[in-house]
């Protein structure tokens, strides 16, 4: 291979920056060396439009069993009966959805943006917003949980077309159940969006929507650790609508190495040893909550059942912008993050994500986890801008994890 040496500087770079950096963005992780392999493959050259079987390109009979493959580990890993593993991306499965299921101009029962939802789920800069008719509910301001009771109230009052549950920043158990009761009272369809706990769906450590709502989506590359991209599971009766609102609705051809790809992560996902790093994600989640919580840090609600919590940086006299900005420069990677009813705007907010699923995969053990979280914490409490001994810190110890 003819190396692009302006290409292979980048690529040193950002394999030093997450190799020496803690990362605990919630929604990043480390893609094994055979995702990113197979990510590379040839299948890379190869127009597919359609489903296998069903294609508007010949010499499809490879990427055929390779999608076949895909869908069949996906279906035995989320125990499923169809599985659509062509969205590009996350928002593209949700699009699907809308644009397949709704018309536009339809009502949209969605968690709002700043208590956790995600853009796609009908924020005004977002498609979402700009195509669909838009109608939210928020946590419950005491306990910074999901007021099922105000829910169905809303739910009631909208008559929505669709609810969606499932988000980016809350670290509390969903309760499918509930949500689909409500659904079905009033009509609508339900749609749970687990981009952020697929992995930990699939290892049963969180509830299942799975034969709960009427559709799921996801991404693969957060906690299911797969290549950067896509899936829905759908209920039988809709499937065929569904397939089609990704093609030809608002995709083109599929990205069939991307999709071999996803085989090889549900694959991995169906292992012993992703069951227990999916274990690990959570007990050190825990652990990060309880060191923050002795540090005098505030977390919303108190605590978190998942990879991911926010800090609430208000007692402490830092924004999250500054404490992004701050932790960044020590090698600790999160990003600012609002808090529900949070009263600074949202490039400001005031508050932190922290998840564990990146420095999990890294095999961190207690000991050094328990460190850096008391380096997080005198970052944030130490009003000096030299903090190069802890930056020295953070990296020794990240330097002598393994990557995958
Ligand atoms: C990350 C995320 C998505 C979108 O994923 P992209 O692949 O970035 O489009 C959708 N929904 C939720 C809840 C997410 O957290």
């Amino acid at each position: 291979m003819k190396k692009d040496l302006e290409v292979e500087e980048i690529i040193d770079k950002e394999n030093i920056r997450q190799r020496d950096s803690a990362i605990f963005i919630a929604s990043e992780n480390y893609a094994s060396e055979a995702v990113r392999n197979y990510t590379g493959s040839i299948l890379t050259n190869k127009y597919a439009e359609g489903y296998p079987g069903k294609r508007y390109y010949a010499g499809c009979e490879n990427v055929d069993i390779a999608e076949n493959l895909a869908i069949n580990r996906g279906k035995e890993l989320f125990e499923c009966d169809h599985m659509n593993v062509q969205p590009h991306s996350g928002s593209q499965a949700n699009m699907a959805v809308y644009m397949s299921l709704l018309q536009t101009g339809d009502k949209i029962l969605s968690l709002s943006l700043d208590h956790g939802g995600h853009l796609s789920h009908g924020h005004n800069v977002n498609f979402s917003g700009k195509l669909f008719d838009i109608h939210n509910y928020y946590l419950n301001q005491d306990t910074e949980i999901i007021d099922y009771e105000q829910l169905k109230d809303v739910a009631r009052k909208v008559q929505p077309k669709i609810i969606i549950c499932g988000y980016s920043a809350y670290s509390r158990t969903i309760d499918f159940q509930k949500f689909k009761q409500i659904a079905k009272e009033t009509n609508a369809l339900l749609m749970a969006d687990i981009a952020h706990i697929a992995g930990l769906v699939a290892c049963k450590l969180h509830p299942s929507p799975v034969g709960v709502a009427d559709i799921v989506t996801s991404t693969t590359h957060k906690t299911l650790r797969g290549p950067r991209g896509g899936i829905a599971i759908i209920s039988k009766e809709l499937s065929r609508k569904y397939d089609r609102g990704i093609f030809p609705m608002i995709q083109g051809g599929p990205i069939m190495n991307t999709i071999l790809a996803k085989a090889v992560a549900f694959k991995e996902a169906l292992s012993n040893d992703f069951k227990n790093y999916s274990t690990n994600i959570i007990s050190n989640s825990k652990l990060l909550a309880k060191i923050f919580q002795e540090g005098g840090l505030r977390i919303v609600s108190g605590g978190t059942d998942n990879h991911l919590m926010l800090l609430d940086l208000r007692n402490i006299k830092i924004n999250g912008s500054e404490a992004e900005e701050k932790l960044n420069s020590v090698g600790i990677i999160v990003n600012k993050n609002a808090i529900p009813f949070d009263p600074l705007p949202p490039n400001i907010t005031s508050g932190i994500r922290v998840g564990t699923p990146a420095i999990t995969t890294r095999r961190i053990n207690e000991e050094d986890l328990s460190t850096i979280g008391d380096l997080i914490i005198q970052t944030l409490k130490t009003p000096t801008k030299n903090l190069s001994d802890i930056k020295s810190k953070v990296s020794r110890i990240m330097q002598k994890l393994p990557l995958p």
